[in-house]
């Protein structure tokens, strides 16, 4: 389980987290959710090791994390800028994280091939990225990231740089390729559509805090405050 316990980042004078705390169970697929600006790529980056904290702690499985770098964290990170490197093939992407590791290659081989197969991409180790299309790329990405077997996944907007029909067709297909690999998640978006449709749980943000948390329905249905409502209801 991860915890995020009264996190305080700024940065001068604008305070990006305010005291934030929350929770993701093992196995949840938690969406962060809130207006431009409000923190969201702040915290995902205080969760993933990339920012430091001014208080505050962030811990997994009762570890505190504080310390710990990014690459020692076993977390999973699929950032809009993160992209596939043109000059490897597929295999040579999604295999990227397990060479940095020193596993075998065998290992590695049987490894990317398994993800492969978890993204809907059997065979296509040989493949230049060059080739891939938007929503391809995004799938061997999200295989790069599943590879290493990671604790946890972090997305910031992962789909962002995609059209409206695409994301609407792998929003779905990323829900299902993080249940399989029964790994829970983060997944940081402005769009409420998105965030519903992959997460069990949101979080919605607000000026550097967390305001609610729940299902957008059931947050829609018992919010009392009027910019939660607002928030929410603006489908
Ligand atoms: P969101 O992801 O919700 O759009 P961010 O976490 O990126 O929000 O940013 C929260 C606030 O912190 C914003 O006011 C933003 O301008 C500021 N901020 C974020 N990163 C930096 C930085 N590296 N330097 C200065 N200000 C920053």
């Amino acid at each position: 389980m991860l915890q995020v316990s009264d996190v305080r980042v700024s940065f001068g004078d604008t305070v990006a987290l305010n005291g934030t705390s929350c929770e993701v169970a093992d196995h949840e697929i938690v969406a962060v959710l809130g207006p431009s600006g409000c923190g969201k790529s702040t915290l995902l980056r205080v969760i993933a090791g990339l920012q430091d904290v001014e208080s505050g702690t962030v811990a997994f499985d009762g570890e505190d994390l504080t310390g710990v770098p990014a690459h020692r964290r076993n977390f999973g990170l699929m950032f809009q800028d993160y992209a596939l490197f043109p000059h490897k093939n597929v295999a040579g992407n999604v295999g990227f994280g397990l060479v940095m590791q020193g596993r075998p290659a065998t290992e590695i081989r049987q490894r990317v091939a398994e993800v492969l197969e978890l993204v809907g991409m059997a065979g296509w180790e040989d493949r230049e990225i060059e080739g891939l299309s938007g929503g391809e790329a995004q799938r061997v990405a999200l295989a790069r990231t599943l590879a290493p077997r990671p604790r946890l996944v972090l997305l910031d907007e992962p789909l962002g740089s995609l059209d409206r029909i695409l994301r609407e067709r792998l929003v779905g297909e990323i829900r299902e390729i993080l249940r399989a690999a029964d790994t829970p998640a983060v997944y940081v978006t402005h769009d409420h559509d998105e965030a519903d449709r992959v997460s069990d749980r949101a979080l919605i943000m607000r000026a550097g805090s967390i305001v609610a948390s729940g299902t957008l329905s059931n947050i829609r249905a018992t919010a009392t405050d009027p910019w939660i409502r607002q928030f929410v209801a603006a489908l």
